[in-house]
């Protein structure tokens, strides 16, 4: 298992890797466009080649995170639209530039509720990956909530996919598990039985061969708060214990994880790596 950060495109997406590097991170995610909207900035083949020079050179992988906006259950056909084409173009930008994946929210049902909400994020999907050669991954990312939320559920999660899958053919779909929402919807991961439990449920409900990269967040809110707040690790409610189980498990050697939290006055990037670190190597 390898561990980075979400770093900062500012000045360009090939300014990513060394960010990256000098947080100790040996892997990373980022915005390829800006997360509250607007047109995406054009990837020239200088840009490219600076991003995959950086990947070569640090032997990083890549990961990229899409906007915030998407909502493949809106009841505005220029919000499902734009999801849509965004993430898309996400996908084909994420090939381009030789990234690993791209994770998304599906976005919430409160227009429609869930039966329909989950259809139009199937029906949605569907049109994202039609035709898609790409070699960026595409992953749904669990979300934290209550009812209206999409994919706050293993369950919820699965069925979208299998009913992408019956259209478009098998694999197409990763999954990226954050702790923090898991752990606020409900997946108790603060002792190693609890965690090993969660990740039981995820294979038989969704399967571990979906699993490509975990959002390690600690939680600043308690156990099914249903609300997405994210802490250092360790410093949160899910605790110690819960990560260094998380990253000893055998079989998710080959899952990454990155971490989500806001550099602040206790902690920035550089020690919950070092944290992180340390936890996987003892
Ligand atoms: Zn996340
Ligand atoms: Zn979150």
């Amino acid at each position: 298992m390898k561990f980075g950060c979400h770093v900062s495109a500012a000045g360009g997406v090939d300014n990513c890797p060394s960010r990256a590097q000098a947080v100790g991170a040996e892997v990373f995610q980022f915005f390829s466009r800006s997360p509250q909207g607007g047109p995406s900035p054009k990837l020239t083949k200088e840009i490219i080649a600076n991003f995959q020079a950086g990947l070569k050179k640090y032997r990083q992988q890549a990961y990229i995170h899409a906007p915030y906006y998407i909502n493949f259950a809106s009841v505005s056909p220029r919000i499902r639209h734009g999801s849509i084409s965004v993430i898309r173009q996400e996908l084909e930008r994420g090939s381009l530039l030789g990234a690993s994946a791209l994770m998304t929210h599906l976005g919430s049902s409160k227009d429609v509720g869930e039966s329909l909400g989950t259809k139009m994020v199937t029906q949605g999907l569907i049109k994202v990956l039609k035709g898609y050669q790409g070699t960026c991954r595409f992953l749904i990312e669990n979300s934290a909530g209550s009812g209206q939320i999409i994919g706050d559920t293993f369950e919820e999660i699965a069925a979208i996919i299998k009913g992408v899958e019956k259209v478009l053919g098998k694999n197409k779909i990763g999954v990226c598990l954050d702790t923090a929402h898991a752990f606020a919807s409900g997946y108790d991961l603060r002792t190693p039985a609890k965690v090993r439990e969660v990740l039981k449920k995820f294979d038989q409900v969704i399967g571990l061969k979906r699993l490509a990269l975990i959002h390690g967040n600690d939680s600043k809110v308690d156990f099914k708060s249903f609300k997405d707040r994210h802490e250092h690790i360790g410093l949160g409610k899910i605790g110690l214990i819960g990560f260094k189980t998380l990253v000893g498990i055998k079989k998710l050697v080959q899952v990454n994880l990155i971490i989500e939290t806001p550099a602040d006055e206790t902690r920035g990037d550089q020690e919950n790596l070092a944290v992180l670190k340390k936890l996987g190597h003892e």
